[in-house]
């Protein structure tokens, strides 16, 4: 077990104040890493079903790095082959609030081209970036496009885009942990947890 701390009777695992973290409000926990594991396999049941062994994994950075590692593995437990791809969408710069733009950083992955693709997201909160991933997926001439998000935020909503796979549904709450950061600090949080103010 890591260090925790308790916060209303929860632990966020691996976060100290005493570390470099210190300075905004501690976040307090809201999946615990076994929950978002358990999740996990159950998705991965549901979309090797649906994709069948070979298909196009792609990634949206930075936030779905760890989920991403965790879902492949957990396909490939169940005979899937995915070429795993990575995109980078930057809709947020240090703040808790959207920008509203949504711009690709860096190259779009080659050869979509008549592939099956699982778009996949750390969170959908207005539906902007997935969205502009998923356009982007079908202007690449993918043959179908399907998505996946850990979190998803519906009272958020702006654009006209649901997730084909939820890990889970949340209320309007700013997550850290598990890949998603707050100003590039917290990605190393082994479980969900949720900051205020
Ligand atoms: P959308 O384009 O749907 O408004 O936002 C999607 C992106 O915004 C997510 O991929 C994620 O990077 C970021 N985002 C949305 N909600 C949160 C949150 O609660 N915490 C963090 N760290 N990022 C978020
Ligand atoms: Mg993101």
């Amino acid at each position: 077990m890591g260090r925790g701390r308790a916060h209303g009777g929860l632990t966020v695992t691996g976060f100290s104040d005493h570390g470099r973290d210190g300075g905004e409000s501690p976040p307090t926990a809201l999946f615990a890493a076994g929950d978002i594991s358990r999740r996990i396999e159950s998705l991965a049941g549901d979309i090797a079903r649906a994709m069948g062994p070979e298909f196009v994994l792609l990634c949206v950075l930075n936030g779905a790095f760890i989920f991403t590692a965790d879902l492949a593995r957990a396909l490939a437990a169940r005979g899937c082959r995915p070429r795993i791809e990575f995109a980078s969408f930057k809709s947020y710069g240090s703040a808790t609030e959207s920008s509203g733009r949504v711009r690709l950083v860096g190259e779009f992955p080659g050869n979509l081209s008549g592939e099956r693709v699982l778009l996949v997201d750390d969170i959908l909160d207005t539906g902007r970036t997935l969205l502009t991933a998923r356009m982007m997926v079908e202007d690449a001439g993918a043959e179908t496009v399907a998505t996946c998000v850990l979190l998803d935020k519906p009272a958020r909503r702006e654009a006209p885009v649901e997730a084909d796979y939820v890990g889970f549904a949340i209320d309007d709450v700013f997550v850290v942990g598990y890949g998603i950061d707050y100003a590039e600090k917290f990605r190393y949080l082994p479980d969900l947890a949720h900051i205020s103010g």
